[in-house]
């Protein structure tokens, strides 16, 4: 027999449980180089740019 809770959780008891499992909001910053929204310590979506260099390839074709 698996170990299981005596009583159904109140739907109060339940709410106040809950209320420290919010997520809290993504912090966004925008690159140096181009100025664009960038979640950070990752390269920049739109130009590829991280620590003042180009470290990913951007705008090339799917197909290489
Ligand atoms: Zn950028």
């Amino acid at each position: 027999m698996a170990p299981l809770p005596k009583r159904k959780r109140s739907k109060s008891s339940k709410g106040h449980h809950k209320s420290h499992n919010a997520l809290s909001p993504v912090s966004m910053g925008n690159c140096p180089n181009c100025g664009s929204v960038k979640a950070p310590h990752r390269a920049c979506q739109a130009c590829g740019y991280y620590n003042g260099r180009q470290v990913i390839k951007v705008g090339t074709p799917e197909a290489e």
